[in-house]
């Protein structure tokens, strides 16, 4: 026997609900979010990320991000939710 582990994605549709796609303008939209899950087997069993939440299309595969962008309060700029500093103007952020 030898173990087969690993770390893999998998795709959480989170709304049962389709929604209107902002790309093609049809009910073919679902929010879903890519978890990376440890797996022994192949099977999940422990989740070691968790993704964000995006509109995924059915139809036309576009995804929309709906976690509103981090700007700075300072200078504005769209800055990595991870960044301590705004990487523009070095405001601490918030
Ligand atoms: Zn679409
Ligand atoms: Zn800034």
């Amino acid at each position: 026997m030898f173990l087969i582990a690993g770390v893999q994605p998998k795709t959480k549709t989170l709304d049962k609900e389709a929604k209107i796609c902002p790309g093609c303008g049809l009910k073919t939209a679902h929010n879903q979010r890519i978890d990376h899950y440890f797996s022994l087997f192949f099977i999940p069993v422990l989740r070691v990320k968790k993704g964000e939440t995006m509109l995924t299309c059915d139809r036309c595969r576009q995804f929309v991000n709906t976690n509103p962008a981090r700007r700075c309060r300072r200078c504005n700029q769209v800055m990595d939710p991870d960044f301590k500093f705004c990487p523009f103007c070095g405001d601490p952020a918030h």
